[in-house]
């Protein structure tokens, strides 16, 4: 079957996660340009307010198509705890305060759990993918388990990457190169799911 040619909108400004995302999109769809919100007229964007990543990922998919007309693709993410009673959860992006200051993030979480016994540090990153396009709503969602380090270690990724080790694995996935982060991450299995919806949204 010949693929779809055209464009569709990742509704984020964040430069490692537009990279992550169009990494992962790339193969299964190699002629679709992918805009993020800097390429597209500034418009205003409803707050992440949904107590689900579904919900705020559904609420950014929904404004981009709205304001630009376009296949919007969004996703929220983030990780949960097992001893933070699966915080920071929806409040990932900001647990420490300031939305984005992820060493501040990252420490924090450290902080709280460091009381806890080594075999209770498992956690997961949870993420939820959304299309909102003409012919309606999808979402979907992805899941990676691990568990917690004490001492980050790695240059890739972004956020709680250094502190997080993905079951079956010993590096961080900090320390993964970005392909083999992909390959089991949260956000590539949602991604993978999501992308046949998108050819059909693109080729609509
Ligand atoms: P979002 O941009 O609202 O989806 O916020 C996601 C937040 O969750 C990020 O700022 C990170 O703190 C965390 N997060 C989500 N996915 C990952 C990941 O793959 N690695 C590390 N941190 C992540």
């Amino acid at each position: 079957m010949s693929q779809p040619a055209g464009r569709i909108l990742l509704a984020s400004r964040n430069p490692m996660k537009l990279t992550e995302l169009r990494r992962i999109l790339a193969p299964a769809l190699p002629l679709v340009a992918v805009l993020g919100l800097d390429d597209v007229p500034p418009y205003d964007e409803t707050p992440e307010t949904g107590a689900t990543f579904a919900e705020n990922a559904l609420l950014k998919a929904r404004d981009g198509f709205a304001h630009c007309g376009l296949p919007t693709i969004a996703d929220d993410s983030g990780l949960a705890v097992d001893a933070l009673n699966a915080m920071p959860g929806v409040l990932s992006a900001r647990w420490a305060g300031r939305h984005g200051d992820d060493e501040a993030n990252l420490l924090l979480v450290l902080a709280q759990v460091a009381d806890t016994p080594d075999e209770r540090l498992g956690a997961a990153f949870l993420c939820a993918a959304a299309l909102a396009c003409r012919t309606g709503e999808t979402v979907v969602e992805g899941r990676m388990p691990g568990r917690l380090v004490r001492e980050p270690r790695g240059e890739h990724g972004f956020g709680y990457d250094p502190i997080f080790v993905a079951d079956g694995f010993e590096l961080t996935n900090g320390e993964l190169a970005p392909e083999r982060k992909d390959a089991i991450s949260h956000r590539g299995q949602a991604l993978r799911a999501l992308a046949p919806y998108v050819l059909a949204a693109v080729a609509d």
